[in-house]
């Protein structure tokens, strides 16, 4: 194990947050190697943890300035051992190599136990939508496909939507996709309704942040009835799961951007929930807005001098961050355990550090890890692929359903294999575990390719 760790971060030294997807991910699996010798043998941790193929490329854009732009467009093809590559694209500043094989690496895991036939991958651009015109982020995406398109497929690799790449560029994406191979397919999910998308695709991954809570809850014999809860984000994960968790019953008292947060002690209802949905998917507004119309609410800004956050820093019973990784360091896991936390379901990919969740495995709370709890987003998108190629669409209460029970099967699996190998609870270790043995497997059925 130390000798991949120490292979890996040589290779490519920069890449932190792709070497903490893959430590953690080891650290789960070891029992799994000791078990089988033949994995070692056939050196499946160096092959998995190794890109298929990585696409690295220029996207040049001009603003409505005339000023011609040069951002960097990515794609990393992880793994296509149980079907094609699938995974969202990130439009964001932060982009990197790192950030993207972090993402499809985590994918990879995700996409198995999700119990539908897709590989992992993932991709995006350092190209920042905000602030710029409909038109510029039309011809960034249009850009962005003119060289995507021939890397992609709907029997190859599905892109999404991830952060910064919601339903207006998914549109652009398409477009210019459809324009370019002269065919209307299923090559992208998270579609518009009218043009081949699935009902709850965007509603997905913060509702299946919020089952997989429930799954949690109920094997404590509880619920999220007048649980008070704190959210991270107000984008499209953070959104549903608020939603979500209203309809349960539970009250949410937060929300946030990269810029600050909301404490809002009446809780977000419905009415609210409204609100930042058009502040910030339609007038693209920031969220300490929220406070001019609610005044009773707080708004704290970020201030980056402080090494922790304070928004975790608020008496709760049950959190969800649902904004980016790394969200909640050591000091925030402290503060969530001292407030009397006892759930933590991540609708963020990667969002608490590992000592952040050593903290949380040492107190026994309620853990569900983004592979496994983020899992309902692309496993509608499976279903939206699945619709696109019978060219049906089901009704909304059958794609929920699907949804709930593939988010009950998800939560099973990592019990019983967090069972299996000696760590009873334990879902991030179930989740690494169930989701690398079925992977690993059919690589080997494959052959070395
Ligand atoms: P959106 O772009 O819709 O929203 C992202 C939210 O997070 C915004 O509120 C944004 O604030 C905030 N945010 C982004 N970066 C930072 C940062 N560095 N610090 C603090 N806040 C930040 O993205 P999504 O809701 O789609 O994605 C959120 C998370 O969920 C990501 O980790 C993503 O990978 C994960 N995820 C998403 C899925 C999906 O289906 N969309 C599926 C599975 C996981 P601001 O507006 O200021 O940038």
């Amino acid at each position: 194990m130390d000798k991949i760790m120490n292979t890996i971060t040589a290779r490519d030294p920069e890449q932190r947050e792709f070497h903490q997807a893959v430590q953690e991910v080891l650290d789960s699996v070891k029992p799994v190697l000791d078990r089988n010798p033949e994995y070692r043998h056939q050196a499946v941790l160096d092959r998995i943890t190794e890109p298929e193929r990585v696409i690295l490329f220029r996207v040049p854009w001009m603003d409505d300035d005339a000023q011609v732009h040069v951002n960097r467009g990515f794609r990393v093809e992880m793994n296509s051992a149980i079907g094609p590559y699938k995974g969202g694209l990130r439009f964001h500043p932060s982009v990197n190599l790192g950030i993207i094989k972090f993402l499809a690496f985590e994918q990879v895991f995700k996409n198995s136990l999700t119990t539908l036939a897709m590989g992992g991958g993932k991709g995006g651009s350092d190209f920042n939508p905000k602030g710029k015109s409909d038109g510029e982020v039309m011809r960034f995406c249009q850009s962005f496909m003119a060289e995507l398109f021939r890397h992609i497929g709907p029997n190859t690799d599905v892109p999404a939507g991830d952060i910064g790449v919601g339903a207006r560029e998914i549109g652009f994406l398409f477009g210019m996709y459809k324009k370019l191979r002269n065919e209307f397919t299923g090559v992208l999910t998270g579609k518009s309704l009218a043009w081949g998308g699935s009902l709850i695709r965007p509603e997905a991954t913060g509702y299946g942040a919020v089952y997989f809570a429930l799954e949690m809850l109920a094997t404590k014999g509880k619920s999220l009835e007048d649980k008070v809860c704190l959210v991270s984000g107000s984008g499209n994960v953070a959104q549903f799961a608020v939603e979500k968790i209203i309809a349960e019953g539970g009250k949410v008292v937060t929300v946030s951007d990269s810029s600050g947060y909301v404490y809002d002690e009446q809780g977000i209802d419905e009415e609210k929930l409204a609100v930042i949905k058009e502040l910030k998917n339609l007038r693209r507004g920031r969220i300490y807005e929220y406070v001019e119309q609610y005044p009773e609410a707080v708004y704290t800004q970020v201030d980056p001098a402080l090494d922790y956050n304070p928004l975790w820093d608020n008496q709760a019973d049950c959190c969800f961050p649902c904004a980016t990784q790394n969200e909640i360091n050591a000091k925030d896991g402290s503060h969530l355990v001292n407030n009397g936390v006892g759930l933590v379901s991540e609708g963020a990919n990667m969002p608490c550090t590992p000592e952040a969740v050593d903290l949380f495995l040492d107190h026994h709370l309620l853990y569900g890890p983004g592979k496994a709890a983020n899992a309902g987003g692309v496993a509608v998108s499976g279903l939206e692929m699945a619709q696109n190629s019978m060219r049906l669409s089901w009704p909304r209460e059958e794609v929920d359903s699907r949804l709930r029970q593939i988010m009950k099967s998800i939560h099973r699996t990592c019990l019983d294999a967090a069972d299996e190998y000696g760590v009873p609870g334990n879902y991030m270790a179930g989740a690494n575990i169930a989701g690398f043995v079925k992977v690993v497997n059919a690589m080997l059925d494959q052959g070395l390719v």
